[in-house]
C-alpha cells in the first residue's frame, strides 16, 4: 500500500524524508518551501543531495509536492495569474530537481469570471509552465470542494481542463476525498464509492488518475466547505473509507493524509486507521 502523509520540511527539506520515515510512511508529501508566501528561497545543490539520497535509502519511489497557497491559476486578475503562473513555472522545476513524481496543484477560483474564464486561464497556466519546464514531474489538479466560484470541483470541469492541455500525459488528477464529498459525491458507501469513481471514469477517464488525498469531511455532502476532518470521525465516515480505499481504481494509488493534528488525533492514529481498514 503507497500510504503517508503531507510531512513538514522545518528545519531542512530531507527532514520530511526522515518524519515521512518515522511514521511508516511508503510515500509522501510536502511543500518544497513555505507555504504561506510568495517568496522562496533557491534550493541548494547539497539540500537537494541529501533529500534525493535519503529518499533513495529508504525507496521511496513515488513522492510529491502541493503548490503553496496563495497561487490561483483560474484568477481573472492579470498580476495574480502572472505571479502564480510563475510559481507554478517554479514549483515544477523544483518537484523534479528533487525527483518527486507528481506536483499537486488546486484548480481554482475564478472569483466571479465565470467557469468558462476560469478554465481557459487554468488550461493556458499548465500548458505555458509545461512549455517552460521540460522534466519528469507530472502535474496533477486536484479537485475543488464546491467553494463559491471554484473550477474544477466537477468532473465535468476536469475533463474540459485536460482537453485543453498541449501535454497530455505530463497532467493529470489528484482526487481529494473531502472535496469530493463537499462538492457533492457521495463516498458513504461501496455502492456510492462505486456510482462516484464510474462517473468520474465516464467523464474524465481512470486512467488520469495518479493520487489521491484522504481527508474525511467537517462539511455534509454538497456544503462546498473545504474542512478536513479525522478518517472516519466526518461525514463520510469509515464505510465510506474502506469502500474507497480498496476499490480497484484506488487501491494501488498513492495515498496521502492531510487530516488534522489536534486532541482528537495525529497522522499517527490517522495512519492507523487507514491501515486498518485496507484489505
Ligand atoms: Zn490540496
Ligand atoms: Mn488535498
Ligand atoms: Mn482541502
Amino acid at each position: 500500500m503507497l500510504l503517508g502523509v503531507h510531512v513538514s520540511i522545518s528545519g531542512s527539506i530531507d527532514n520530511a524524508v526522515d518524519r515521512a520515515v518515522k511514521l511508516g510512511c511508503t510515500t509522501f508529501q510536502i511543500f518544497t518551501r513555505n507555504p504561506r508566501g510568495w517568496t522562496y528561497k533557491k534550493l541548494g545543490k547539497k539540500e537537494v543531495d541529501n533529500f534525493r539520497e535519503k529518499c533513495k535509502e529508504h525507496g521511496y519511489e513515488v513522492a510529491m509536492a502541493h503548490m503553496p497557497y496563495l497561487p490561483n491559476i483560474a484568477s481573472p486578475k492579470k498580476l495574480i495569474y502572472n505571479k502564480s503562473v510563475k510559481s507554478l513555472i517554479t514549483e515544477l522545476e523544483r518537484s523534479g530537481a528533487l525527483g518527486l513524481k507528481y506536483l499537486v496543484c488546486h484548480v481554482g477560483s475564478h472569483l466571479g469570471a465565470g467557469i468558462d474564464a476560469g478554465i481557459q486561464k487554468v488550461a493556458e497556466a499548465c500548458n505555458t509552465a509545461l512549455s517552460k519546464i521540460d522534466n519528469d514531474t507530472i502535474l496533477l489538479l486536484e479537485n475543488m470542494a464546491g467553494q463559491r466560484n471554484s473550477c474544477g470541483s466537477s468532473f465535468e470541469d476536469l475533463r474540459r481542463i485536460l482537453d485543453k492541455i498541449e501535454y497530455p500525459d505530463r497532467v493529470g488528477i489528484c482526487l481529494d476525498t473531502c472535496h469530493l464529498f463537499a462538492a457533492g459525491y457521495d463516498i458513504r458507501s461501496p455502492e456510492s464509492v462505486e456510482k462516484t469513481l464510474e462517473e468520474f471514469d465516464n467523464i474524465v477517464g481512470l486512467k488520469r488518475l495518479y493520487a489521491v488525498h484522504l481527508n474525511d469531511s467537517k462539511g455534509s455532502l454538497k456544503s462546498g466547505l473545504d474542512r478536513h476532518e479525522h478518517i472516519g470521525q466526518g461525514e463520510i465516515g469509515e464505510k465510506g473509507f474502506q469502500a474507497f480505499i480498496n476499490h480497484k481504481a484506488v487501491r494501488d494509488k498513492p495515498m496521502i493524509l492531510e487530516t488534522p493534528e489536534d486532541k482528537r488525533g495525529n497522522f499517527e492514529t490517522n495512519l492507523k486507521k487507514v491501515r486498518s481498514l485496507y484489505k
